[in-house]
């Protein structure tokens, strides 16, 4: 467990318990103020107690997002801190471990959305009622499966060859203009393209040599 709680990570879930001692009123100000992105469900006040019948203690699910690779023990430190005062510590807060899942999944986990959630039949909470602060963006945070990276791949290959796009700024350009269209975001294609800058060239140097050829300048 000690060695758990060192290991470091950027994203992070965690409970807070509105019933819970020391939960301040203004919890949602406090959390905007610690600065980092952080999403928080709507209240998860009908989970089943499976024990005992009934609901389990009302209780709502956080991401929080770190900038660089942080201890779960200082996530929880921190959010702690912001949620105490001098007069009242609060020990509201609990579970503050390192994301397993994926981002996406916990931020489906959030209503009940998620995969696994849904084959339980949980209760589904609504969506417009999570809290973003700090500029949470999950579309920031989500890493590309490689299956669909690599679809997305072949998706810009697909349109260097038919456009001759004959370098980067050209794809930009049209990725730009047309991206809507093929699900396409310059930030995706910079994700897609990653750690493939040979074949890339190779791509570019044919379309250009190919616009060259059909231009007729004297070149094969
Ligand atoms: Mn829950």
């Amino acid at each position: 467990l000690y060695h758990m709680a060192k290991e470091k990570d950027r994203f992070f879930t965690f409970l807070l318990y509105p019933d819970g001692e020391g939960f301040p009123q203004d919890w949602e100000t406090r959390l905007e103020m610690i600065g980092q992105p952080i999403a928080v469900s709507p209240l998860h006040d009908k989970d089943k107690d499976k024990k005992n019948g009934g609901f389990i203690k009302p209780h709502y699910h956080g991401i929080y997002v770190a900038n660089s690779p942080v201890t779960a023990d200082s996530v929880r430190n921190k959010i702690k801190r912001a949620l105490s005062s001098e007069t009242e510590e609060c020990r509201a807060i609990a579970k503050v471990q390192i994301v397993q899942k994926g981002i996406e999944n916990c931020y489906l986990y959030l209503t009940h959305e998620s995969k696994d959630a849904i084959e339980k039949k949980k209760h589904v909470y609504n969506k417009a009622d999570i809290k973003h602060f700090s500029c949470f963006d999950l579309s920031r945070y989500v890493v590309l499966d490689t299956e669909i990276k690599g679809e997305m791949f072949n998706v810009v290959v697909s349109i260097i060859r038919a456009y001759m796009l004959e370098n980067i700024l050209d794809l930009y350009d049209f990725v730009e203009e047309n991206g809507e269209t093929y699900g396409l975001t310059i930030k995706l294609v910079n994700e897609v393209i990653a750690g493939k800058t040979g074949f890339m060239k190779l791509l570019f140097d044919g379309a250009y040599q190919r616009k060259k050829r059909g231009g007729g300048n004297g070149h094969i």
